[in-house]
């Protein structure tokens, strides 16, 4: 569905992605896991063109996105984003935040983008809070309302940039079920996440990141029971 060839991002001279080779194929649900600073938000602001690479191509239904003249624009609206500090908006309430993307970028009439954004606040149990203001929320609670912002756009594909990391602990429990339902309906989801409960259970693909490059990827099984590289088996170790 997306495919990564060569990509590099450069800051300065501080080379955080290096001739990056990836893809994710449809429905299939691959996190990215790392030491901090290995350049996993980086390669997911780079998959969604939050940063422009430095170098290399995204292919995207055939066609490599970073060439002059190629609609960015629409592209981006096929993923969706869910970020750590969940992002909400805080003027308007839950309902409002799922609708204001679907009117404003799809074009869709507020009845519809009401009714799809009600569908998914649903999917993410937060149908019961169309009315409150992001304030009134736990953490929890908001990130559910990120999700179903994001998936009220019907995105191609979510992105999910370390969603429990912000959280008490008490409330990881019910973003991971959301998202652990999601993967099972078939979403495709690229989850960038230090939870390697989720990551083993729920991944089809595990890949390793370490300054800059993907050390290793593979099935969980691979990854978590039979490391290859040495870097991989001391970040397993650390975080486990
Ligand atoms: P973490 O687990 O802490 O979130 P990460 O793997 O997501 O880490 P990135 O945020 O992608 O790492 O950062 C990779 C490197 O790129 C870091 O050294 C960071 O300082 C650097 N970096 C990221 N964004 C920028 C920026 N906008 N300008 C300069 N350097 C940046
Ligand atoms: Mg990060």
């Amino acid at each position: 569905m997306i495919d990564i060839q060569h990509l590099s991002k450069t800051f300065g001279t501080h080379e955080v992605l290096r001739d990056i080779d990836f893809s994710v194929n449809q429905g299939e649900v691959v996190t990215i896991i790392g030491s901090s600073g290995s350049g996993k938000s980086t390669l997911l602001r780079c998959i969604n063109l939050l940063e422009k690479p430095s170098s290399g191509q995204i292919i995207y239904k055939g066609e490599n996105i970073l060439e002059d003249g190629h609609n960015v624009y629409e592209y981006r609206t096929k993923l969706g984003m869910v970020f750590q500090q969940f992002n909400l908006f805080n003027n308007h309430d839950v309902l409002s935040n799922c609708t204001v993307g679907q009117i404003k970028v799809l074009k869709r009439s507020v009845d519809e983008a009401e009714k799809i954004a009600i569908k998914y606040l649903n999917v993410v149990g937060m149908d019961n809070y169309i009315n409150a203001k992001p304030s009134q929320l736990s953490g929890g609670q908001k990130q559910r309302v990120a999700i179903a912002r994001a998936l009220s756009m019907e995105p191609d594909v979510m992105l999910f940039d370390e969603p429990t990391s912000a959280l008490d602990p008490e409330m990881v429990g019910e973003v991971l079920k959301v998202m652990k339902d999601l993967a099972k309906s078939g979403l495709t989801m690229l989850v960038v996440t230090h939870e390697m409960g989720f990551a083993k259970e729920v991944s089809d693909r595990v890949v390793f990141m370490d300054q800059g490059v993907i050390a290793e990827e593979g099935a969980p099984e691979e990854i978590f029971n039979n490391p290859v590289h040495d870097r991989t088996r001391e970040f397993l170790k650390r975080i486990i």
